[in-house]
């Protein structure tokens, strides 16, 4: 009788005392790297990734460096193109198939530090070439600093989405500039109050999702303006919460039919964070990516990428990248890490995806 009430008491005091931010760590290892960035220090950042129409093998990941330009890798890591030299892109986003006037394709995007501009550009499906089709300079008046895309699935228009160190949010619609270019206007504008920087749209969901580096992740409904006295943290730093300062990249995995995850990158401790994408974006679990054979781990990741689509043999179920802020004695690279192997790390394994599901 004594023994049980002891075990009683013990199993009390430890579902009392374990707060939910001990969760267990799920630990991947990455399948792939990119070449290191072309200069030292913090220099690589974010990343996104385009799909191929019919060969997901095919596919590339377009890379920051926020301090020379972007970078168009294959899925072996290998730099196809650069553009954008001199160039300072800190974050950068896509969406495929749109249609801006009588422009039709997979459009990226990015803001550039340097001049404080936003960069507009189509992805060329033949050579993964990266068209710029900005003609008229888009300058902000804002110190541009992270920035994501999103589609209003209601009339197809697309925005880019850009903030500001100092917390201001700032809405570009992007328009047809004549036949052959693209230019944007800018329609909303609020301040989340803190630094912010991490960034992504749930076109489906209409909502977006901003990290306040010091604070947590917030959820805000688009039309943005309204939404600014609405808003929800999904999680914060510190007691009770998830995540470490600073939180740096956002993005989402999903699948065609609306399946998917919300993926943080909780700098302060290396790790990444899974929510649901769906009801209240409850707290799913976290990994870390760690060193195997002669790829390295991630450590102080700012941006991530990541998407359900199936890309060939070694990313059958879709792909996480990820920026690894310290790449041994090398240069900043992006490490590349199978949504399988994510997946079956989980218990209750994770959902997997295995089709076209970005186009
Ligand atoms: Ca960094
Ligand atoms: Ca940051
Ligand atoms: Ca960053
Ligand atoms: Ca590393």
């Amino acid at each position: 009788m004594k023994f049980a009430r002891l075990v009683l008491l013990t199993l009390f005091v430890v579902a009392v005392v374990i707060p939910v931010g001990f969760a267990q760590t799920m630990v991947v290892y990455p399948a792939g790297e990119t070449t290191p960035v072309s200069t030292s220090d913090d220099a690589a950042d974010d990343s996104c990734i385009w799909v191929h129409p019919e060969d997901g093998a095919k596919s590339l990941i377009i890379g920051t460096n926020k301090d020379a330009g972007l970078n168009v890798y294959t899925l072996e890591g290998d730099l196809l193109h650069s553009v954008a030299p001199g160039k300072e892109p800190n974050n950068v986003d896509i969406r495929h198939e749109v249609e801006i006037g009588l422009i039709e394709g997979d459009v990226v995007a990015t803001a550039f530090r340097s001049d404080n501009t936003l960069g507009i550009f189509m992805v060329d499906p033949e050579t993964g070439g990266l068209r710029d089709m900005v003609q008229s300079e888009l300058k902000t008046d804002i110190d541009v600093y992270g920035m994501c895309l999103y589609r209003d699935l209601r009339d197809g228009s697309v925005y880019i989405i850009v903030n500001s160190k100092e917390g201001w949010v700032q809405q570009w619609k992007l328009l047809p500039d004549g036949p052959e270019h693209i230019t944007a206007e800018l329609v909303a504008e609020f301040n989340v109050g803190g630094q912010v920087e991490g960034c992504v749209a749930d076109d489906e969901l209409d909502v977006l999702y901003i990290g306040e580096e010091q604070l947590g992740i917030w959820r805000y409904r688009f039309p943005l303006e309204e939404s600014a006295y609405t808003r929800r943290l999904v999680d914060v730093t510190g007691h009770g919460g998830h995540l470490v300062s600073d939180v740096e990249g956002l993005a989402l995995w999903k699948t065609e039919d609306d399946r998917g995850y919300l993926i943080a990158s909780s700098q302060g401790n290396d790790s990444f964070v899974v929510y649901r994408r769906d009801g209240d974006n409850d707290f799913v679990g976290r990994f870390t990516i760690e060193a195997r054979g002669a790829l390295g781990g991630c450590e102080e990741t700012d941006g991530i990428a990541v998407c359900a689509d199936a890309l060939g043999p070694r990313y059958p179920n879709g792909l996480f990248v990820a920026q690894d802020g310290l790449n041994g004695s090398e240069n900043q690279n992006f490490k590349l890490v199978s949504w399988k192997e994510i997946a079956a790390a989980f218990d209750p394994p994770l959902a997997v995806g295995g089709g076209i599901e970005s186009r």
